[in-house]
């Protein structure tokens, strides 16, 4: 499995320092504890969700008066499925699940490099093969390039897209999309964004319009705005993450990249720190390298 192999950096990574951290002791103590907080620090866990996880760790240690380091991991991972967000009152991620829209309007957002365009086409791919009625919109018009990459994977995925030239509007382009979904009848559109992230203000104004101009079309869009990081950048995905839920209320997360990185401990921080879930996580660059997150799949995945 894809995401198994993806994980097995992360996994090493981290059990190597747990291991490394209690090799010779028996008991977990204020030392152990402390070291705790040094390794999922830098497991890119993030500070706020660590300093969460020790505080539970060191409660249970008090309470139990004495705590092995065997059973350390495992109360690591009690702890980590706890504070992960519970997402079983969201709408079901799954691509043939019922869409409570139609069409229901997805906006996706993030900085450029981290998989946007890649995640699109995949998502466009996967709702078309549970028989979805699927348009793209292509409203990163600051880059010549994402108009391009975006027209490749509608076509890989068979699916329409709505364009304009470069330097057109991007709100224009979002309304055509929504408007053309409409009148197609389709059930989802997904909207690229423009992710510079040097212009900060500019850009979340621009998100803004965006919005805007498709909320006047389609009551309530967009449904859902998917914020898209690269899990191998660690701490900058938190960083992009904080940005991002304070100025375009984020309604989901998409973590890329997680074939092959050890920084797979950001997905934990992320969806603790800001309460927005992991809807989809990207474990390779192909067409079907996407997939819904299961939260309780990843906590054993990574504690296996
Ligand atoms: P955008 O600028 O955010 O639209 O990013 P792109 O979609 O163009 O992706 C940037 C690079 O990351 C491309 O080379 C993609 O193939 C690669 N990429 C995207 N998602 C994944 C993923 O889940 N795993 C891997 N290994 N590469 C990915």
């Amino acid at each position: 499995e894809k995401l198994d192999e993806g994980l097995e950096k992360t996994r090493s990574s981290f059990f190597g320092k747990i291991d490394r951290m209690v090799r010779g002791k028996d008991e977990v103590d204020d030392e152990v504890l402390d070291e705790l907080e040094e390794v999922l620090v830098t497991s890119d866990v993030g500070v706020k969700t660590t300093l969460d996880i020790i505080e539970n760790v060191e409660a249970r240690v008090q309470s139990d008066q004495y705590v092995s380091t065997k059973e350390l991991n495992r109360i690591i991972r009690d702890e980590i499925a706890t504070l992960m967000l519970d997402d079983s009152k969201e709408r079901p991620a799954d691509f043939d699940a019922d869409l409570p829209n139609k069409p229901h309007v997805i906006m996706v957002v993030g900085v450029n490099g981290v998989g946007k365009t890649t995640t699109i086409g995949k998502m466009a791919h996967r709702y078309k093969q549970a028989g979805k009625d699927v348009v793209l919109g292509a409203a990163d018009t600051f880059r010549a390039a994402a108009i391009e990459q975006l027209d490749v994977w509608a076509e890989r995925a068979g699916v329409p897209i709505i364009k304009q030239k470069h330097g057109a509007d991007p709100a224009a382009v979002a309304f055509d999309s929504v408007e053309a979904a409409r009148s197609r009848g389709s059930d989802v559109v997904i909207v690229d964004t423009a992710g510079r992230l040097h212009t900060k203000g500019g850009l979340m104004d621009e998100l803004s319009k965006i919005k805007r101009v498709m909320g006047r079309k389609v009551t309530g869009a967009p449904h859902e705005v998917l914020l898209v990081l690269d899990a191998s950048t660690g701490q900058n995905a938190i960083r992009q993450a904080e940005e991002f839920t304070e100025s375009a209320g984020v309604t989901g997360l998409v973590l890329t990249k997680l074939d092959g990185t050890a920084k797979g401990g950001v997905v934990i921080g992320v969806s603790h720190q800001f309460q927005v879930p992991v809807k989809y996580i990207g474990v390779g660059e192909g067409i079907d390298d996407l997939q819904v997150f299961d939260r309780k799949g990843f906590v054993e995945g990574m504690f296996k």
